[in-house]
């Protein structure tokens, strides 16, 4: 996947969820925990909560496994 990209949507947690990579990471270590994702897709800004290792979650807009977790996208996971 090509890093801007994957910068530019990370951001855009960021900015819309007041995600924090590291929190996010603490609270996946517990169990039943949720990761805000976003649909990878260029020009689809789509989001949902997801499972924190989740890299194929189904996106609702464009019909294809495209919504990763924030923690993916971070390179924590
Ligand atoms: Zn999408």
């Amino acid at each position: 996947m090509d890093a801007v990209l994957r910068g530019m949507k990370l951001s855009k947690l960021v900015a819309e969820e007041g995600f924090d990579p590291v929190e996010q990471l603490l609270e996946a270590a517990a169990a039943d925990s949720v990761s805000p994702g976003i649909c990878v897709n260029p020009g689809c800004s789509y989001t949902c909560e997801i499972e924190p290792d989740q890299d194929r979650g189904w996106c609702e807009a464009c019909d294809t496994p495209t919504v990763r977790s924030a923690l993916i996208l971070a390179g924590l996971l």
